[in-house]
């Protein structure tokens, strides 16, 4: 076949190939839509079978390698993306659009997924378990499941492949790998990392393409084991459901979360937190700052401080040095921005600072909108209880921590949260009853380290937590093996 300047395509069995559909469809930059990024392949089903095929031939060789071995593949994946680490980021921000800072703190995450799965690689341990029987041994043994399904979004086009693509291989499974529809420019870069790291064909499979069919056709096959996904709580249940046939499923869904004030808090320090939790990344992170509760009576020098903070954010490309805040990352999230800001002054809630899409010649090729803020929130309204996913915050109120709590606690979603306080039994109070799986104690509601499980509970999380050792033990199956080396039979009185 003859390769296309500009079009990119499959990677199944070791070849990147065309679709099966014949079909392509093209993307642009976010920032900057006269910037053509390329040609992509829209698989359909056919795509699908043919991928997940080539990772089931291929499971038999990578499961016999043994896991140290099969780490060596992700610690030079981690070499090489430490060479490329700037050339990743700027991958990301291009098809993205999240600022260069942004985009590098990615990087690095990934960089710490690779490194801390590549070391799990010598730890995949059991547990030696003493047997009430003389000369018997009772022992854990974890083994691949087979074929892993792997859907992830565009918000973080490297660091969520990366953190289940990596444990998944390292456990001994063989991956298909299905990225957002908007962000496969970094998917394939990711997937030629691996390949050039020396990965044997056919036990990483990449097709791009829709979620509907392609993305259907992936988690109700027969021969996949597991499914890994994240993405909107709709489409997560919708799988979770759906996905009978695997024997793990784990989604990882939306979010809408909260920073409480309380009153003994460093306001200097909330308001730093909450205007990087609310408009870094233009508020498109699961676990961005949605929604403030302050106490009443710091209310009004807790806004001061953080109106003041978000107008000296600046707004652009973020390939741009001096710039904070990037677009949003499609026509269709500006479009769905724009709808909650409506909605939110149509319910009621008072606009303080922003609710427009920016013009001018460094934005009118771009999805930009202003860091908005709205004040006078009540906890049943529409901007109160939907996930927004844009660089929107709602700002509630509240007379006492406990009536805080409960506000924060009012919502479907349980991703995370976070508290500024000095008073520790305040904090302890908050950790106790606070309705969300990664919780913050002075800092923003974002992030997480690569050995820590991350995930949430409510419809933000469904199935097993994600990275850290947990990773491990969703791609693997503990058997328990019972051995008697006393040689002789056996007196049946045995339950
Ligand atoms: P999305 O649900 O639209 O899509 C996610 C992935 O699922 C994409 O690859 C998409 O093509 C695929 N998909 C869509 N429909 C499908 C179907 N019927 N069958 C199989 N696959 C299908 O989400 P999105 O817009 O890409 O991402 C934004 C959402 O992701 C937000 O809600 C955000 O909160 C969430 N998110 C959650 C976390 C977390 O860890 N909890 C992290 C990042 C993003």
């Amino acid at each position: 076949m003859q390769k296309l300047e500009g079009v990119y395509y499959n990677f199944i069995g070791g070849d990147w190939i065309e679709a099966s559909t014949k079909k392509r469809y093209d993307l642009y930059n976010p920032a900057d839509t006269s910037q053509h990024l390329g040609s992509f392949q829209l698989s359909g089903a056919e795509d699908g079978r043919k991928a997940i095929e080539a990772a089931k031939m291929a499971f038999e060789s990578w499961r016999e390698m043994p896991s140290p071995k099969r780490a060596e593949v992700l610690f030079r994946a981690w070499e090489l993306m430490k060479e490329e680490a700037e050339e990743f980021a700027r991958i990301i921000t291009t098809e993205e659009g999240k600022t260069l800072a942004d985009s590098r703190g990615e990087v690095k995450r990934s960089l710490n997924v690779l490194e801390f799965t590549a070391g799990e690689g010598r730890r995949l341990l059991g547990d030696v378990i003493p047997s009430e029987l003389p000369k018997n041994l009772i022992f854990t043994y974890r083994r691949p499941l087979g074929v892993v399904a792997i859907i992830t979004p565009w918000n973080f086009p490297l660091s969520i492949p990366v953190w289940k693509i990596a444990p998944a291989l390292v456990s001994g499974n063989t991956v298909v790998f299905k990225p957002a529809t908007s962000t496969p420019l970094t998917a394939i870069k990711l997937v030629k990392l691996f390949e050039e790291a020396g990965l044997p064909k056919g036990i990483l499979n990449m097709v791009t393409g829709p979620g509907g069919t392609l993305g259907k056709e992936l988690i109700s096959s027969q021969d996949v084991k597991a499914v890994s996904f994240t993405g909107s709580t709709e489409t997560g249940r919708w799988i979770y459901e759906d996905a009978q046939s695997a024997q793990a499923v784990q989604c990882e869904m939306g979010g809408k979360n909260a920073v409480i004030v309380d009153s003994s808090a460093d306001l200097d320090l909330a308001s730093d937190g909450i205007v990087q939790g609310a408009f870094g990344s233009t508020g498109q992170r699961c676990t961005a700052t949605s929604r403030v509760v302050v106490l009443k009576d710091v209310k009004k020098e807790l806004l001061e401080i953080v109106l003041e903070k978000t107008s000296k954010l600046r707004v652009g490309n973020g390939l741009m040095t001096d710039v904070d805040m990037g677009p949003l990352s499609s026509e269709d999230q500006l479009n769905k921005v724009l709808f909650h800001i409506e909605t939110a002054q149509a319910e009621g809630a008072k606009l303080l600072m922003g609710g427009k899409r920016l013009n001018g010649e460094a934005y009118d090729k771009g999805y930009f909108v202003q860091p908005t803020i709205f004040d006078d929130v009540k906890p049943n309204m529409k901007i109160a209880q939907q996930e927004i996913f844009g660089p929107v915050l709602a700002v509630l109120d509240a007379e006492s921590l406990e009536e805080a709590i409960k506000v924060a606690n009012h919502s479907m979603f349980g991703l995370s949260g976070s508290i500024y306080t000095s008073d520790i039994n305040n904090a302890m109070k908050y950790v106790e009853r606070a309705e969300a799986g990664m919780l913050h104690i002075n800092s923003p509601t974002l992030g997480g380290e690569a050995q820590a499980p991350f995930g949430g509970i409510k419809e933000s999380g469904l199935g097993q937590r994600e990275q850290g050792r947990r990773a491990i033990e969703f791609y693997t199956d503990e058997v328990v093996v019972y051995i008697d080396y006393t040689g002789r039979k056996r007196e049946a009185k045995f339950i």
